[in-house]
This record gives C-alpha cells, structure tokens and sequence, in this order.
C-alpha cells in the first residue's frame, strides 16, 4: 500500500488504553502496469449519473452516485477524478470531508465504514472537463465542432475525466445515465433508453445498462441522430444512432452487424449483452471503441465502409466487455482476440484463402526486422507509454491463429467458447487463457504462447510456407 493514513482512532477505557486501528482504502486497485489507476478497499456496484450539459460553453453539472459495497474496514476511501469544481461529497447522506490530488479524490466519511457495509457517495460537480491526461490515456468526453457533439471514449483511463469512478475493469458496475441536454439533441448511451422527457428548451434521456461494465466502456453520445432498429434471428435487439445526413447509408453499411452477430455467435458463443448497435459521431475519427453495447465510430467508418472495423468492435462486446483484462499489460486479449475476429469474418464471408491474405500480410508487417528488434515486438509485454500498438493487434491475432494450427479447428472454437464462458462479465489474464487452452487440447502450449506472446523474434509457420 502507498499514501495511505492510518487513522488511529484512541478508545481511553477506565481499565487502560485500547487502541482500534481503522485504515484508509487503498489509492490503487494493484495493476501494476498502471499503478495509479482504480482504488481498493471497496467494491463499486451501481453508478447513477445525472448530466447536465451545455453544449456550447461544454460545461457539464452533474451529481453522481455511487453505490457501493465496503471490502474491509475504512476510515476513507479513493474515486479517480480529475478536473472540475466540487460543489459537495455525502456519504450515506452525511456530508463528508474530501482532499484532490491529480486523479485522486480522498473521501472521509463522518462515519468509518464497516466492511461488508452498503454505502452510497454522492457527489456533486461542475466545470468543463479536463484535456486527456499524459500516457497512452485516451480523452474521456469530447466536445466537437463547437457543440456540434459530444462522444466519450475513455480507454484506458478517460473515465474519471468526466466523473467521479474506480477507474480500472477490475471494479465493473451498472449504471444509469440521466442527461440533460438543449432541444434537438440526442443522447446515446449502454443498454436501454428507459425514459424520455422534453420542454421547449431541453430534453433528458435516461439510459438503463444493467450489465456490468468496466468504466473506459461507459459512453456517452450526443448529437443530431437518427435512430435506426434492427434485430437477430436469436432476438438481440440492435439499435444505431447515425448523423441525420448519413442515416441511410450508415443503416445500409452498418446492415452486415446482424449477420456479423449471428456468425460470431456459432464461433465464440452467446452474444454476452442485451442489445446492441453502433454510434457514428458526426465528426471524423482515427479510432472506433467497443463501448459496451454501443460501439462508437466516427462518419469515416461510413464513408469507407469499413467492415473490418465494425466487426472488430462487436467481437469485443466478448473479448473485453463480457471477459475483460484483470492488468492492462494482457491488452492483446482484447486487441489480439478482436483483430482475429477481422480475420473470421474474412474467412466465413470471403474463404480460407482471402483470410490468409490478411494473415500473410500481417505476418509481413510484424516480421520486418526493424519492427522485431523495437521495443512493442512482444504483444504479451506492451510498454505502457505504447498500449495500443500494433503488434498487440496483429501479432495478437496472429498467436490465436498459431493456436489453431496446432490444435485444429474444433479444439480451438472449443477453446475460445470455454474462455468466454468460463469468464463472462468478469476478468481473465494471460495465464487464465493458457490454462484453458491447455486444458481442453490436453497439449502443453507454454512453448507456443511464449514464443508467440514474450518473445522479439516472430516464430515460423511453415502451415503457410512463413519464416520470419
Ligand atoms: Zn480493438
């Protein structure tokens, strides 16, 4: 533990003195590649967010509450937050004492809380949120084109930019979003719209997710959109949000989602969530995000058609929403599973040879021998300055398809769905994925995924006649 107080507190009993000692929450969650982020000491169950958002100054006044449960004895406890004005912390409907340091807010409750204890923090703020925050840390809320709209994509760390949180996946809550935005706006967000209401000036949108979700896949989208509906043959109601202008060739390019769907659900299982859909920010982007049940693009994706990407982000609603990192340093079992996935739809729309042009090419990129002798080569031991880097994603990709020319086809769906499964809406490591793998081929595969995942130099794979 680092920066904590120990908070003593001196019982003098006639018989002599007893001393109880009541710690502080921890100010990190443990993930050692990123140490600042998350907080111990509790368990966040449900956030309840209610946003009131001027468009165009992007002032945000918001109370949030989160309701939690105490996972041992605190005199305080730790939120990620950086940026706004504070206009009042309670605990329990107490106001509580409360110190701001960088992305740590220190609440002290009037009352120590018992482990084992439901509380509720509410917090109360205001202020534009913060510009992103050093490292390979993406922006949180994003405020484009002077009011034109606002996404939210916060991965890793961008949450705590535009609310109070335990920022890190290992802590996945509920939500609920209430936002408050000018008439004609829309508001976007995970899981339902539950309730709508409107005056002549403002409307507010209540969004209901009540799946768990890790923070950095909490979004927030609002615009000028229209809603377009769809559904799977297995039910899943889809719903995308595209700019009024676009509406109808997004509908027509982001169509292939419910197939998309139904195919990933023969290969990896059940779709996790309740609903699906994509979002597309009137603004172009250099990035897409899987949040969850919603994922968000910018109008590119629309114009280029982009395929690949849309189904990259639906097969994180698996690999990193439903199943999430335990440390941000196993990121290639999101990037690796989701740019494999690229190479499925390839295959199950184009054929084998189509997806061993992409492999081929692939394997090219990650074997050139300045790209092997840099510091990102490994996807299983990404820098942390370089977290999405493009080895996570190819060479990523490319240890599931070494896994399935050692194990053959049905042993290795048979391994993919027992990891989905067996860690659905919660939190797995590399470790966990060997174990599984292992497990189910009843083969020793610490050599493959070594060489595969912490190893510089790329392994042959003489399969498709490739030496590095
Ligand atoms: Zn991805």
């Amino acid at each position: 533990m680092r920066n904590n107080l120990i908070v003593l507190l001196v019982l003098v009993l006639l018989t002599g003195v007893v001393v109880v000692a009541q710690e502080a929450g921890s100010d990190t969650i443990g993930d050692d590649f990123y140490p600042r982020l998350g907080n111990g000491g509790y368990d966040a169950l449900h956030y309840t967010l209610d946003l009131h958002v001027n468009m165009r100054s992007n002032n945000i006044d918001g109370i949030v509450t989160m309701e939690a449960e105490a996972t041992e004895d605190l005199s305080a406890f730790n939120l990620d937050f950086f940026g706004f004005q504070i206009g009042k912390i309670t605990v329990n409907n107490e106001e509580a004492e409360y110190t701001r340091r960088g992305r740590e807010l220190t609440i002290t409750p009037a009352e120590a809380l018992i482990s084992g204890e439901t509380f509720t923090v509410m917090v109360s703020y205001a202020g534009e949120p913060p510009e992103q925050q050093g490292m390979a840390f993406s922006g949180g809320w994003t405020n484009y084109g002077s009011g034109r709209g606002v996404f939210v994509a916060s991965q890793p760390a961008g949450a705590a930019l535009w609310y109070p949180v335990n920022d890190h996946p290992l802590d996945k809550a509920t939500y609920t979003l209430k936002m408050t935005v000018p008439a004609p706006y829309v508001v976007a967000s995970n899981g339902f719209l539950t309730d709508f209401t409107e005056d002549d000036r403002t409307r507010t949108f209540t969004w209901q997710n009540n799946e768990p979700t890790a923070s950095y896949l909490v979004t927030v989208q609002i615009g000028l959109f229209e809603e377009r509906t769809d559904e799977t043959a297995s039910g899943i109601p889809i719903r995308n949000y595209f700019p009024v202008a676009l509406a109808d060739k997004g509908e027509e390019v982001f169509s292939t989602q419910k197939e998309m769907l139904e195919y990933f659900e023969t290969v990896f299982g059940p779709y996790p969530f309740a609903v699906y859909g994509s979002v597309v920010a009137d603004v172009d982007l250099g990035f897409a995000l899987e949040t969850q049940t919603l994922s968000m693009f910018g109008r590119n994706a629309i114009l280029r058609n982009s395929q690949s990407v849309i189904a990259h982000e639906l097969a994180h609603q698996w690999f990193g929403n439903s199943v999430s990192l335990a440390t941000w340093q196993d990121i290639w079992l999101n990037e690796g599973f989701a740019s494999y996935a690229e190479a499925l739809w390839i295959e199950h729309t184009q054929g084998d040879e189509a997806r061993d042009t992409l492999l081929r090419r692939w394997y090219t990129f990650i074997s050139q021998p300045r790209f092997v002798a840099s510091e990102v080569a490994a996807p299983g031991s990404p820098p942390p300055n370089q977290l999405f880097n493009t080895s996570v994603y190819l060479r990523g990709g490319w240890t599931l398809h070494a896994l399935r020319l050692q194990v053959g086809d049905e042993t290795f769906f048979d391994i993919i769905r027992q990891y989905a499964d067996r860690y659905a809406y919660g939190n797995a490591t590399t470790a966990d994925f060997i174990r599984i793998a292992e497990a189910t081929s009843g083969e020793q595969l610490d050599d493959l995924f070594q060489n595969w995942l912490f190893e510089a130099e790329v392994p042959d794979v003489p399969e498709l006649g490739l030496n590095s």
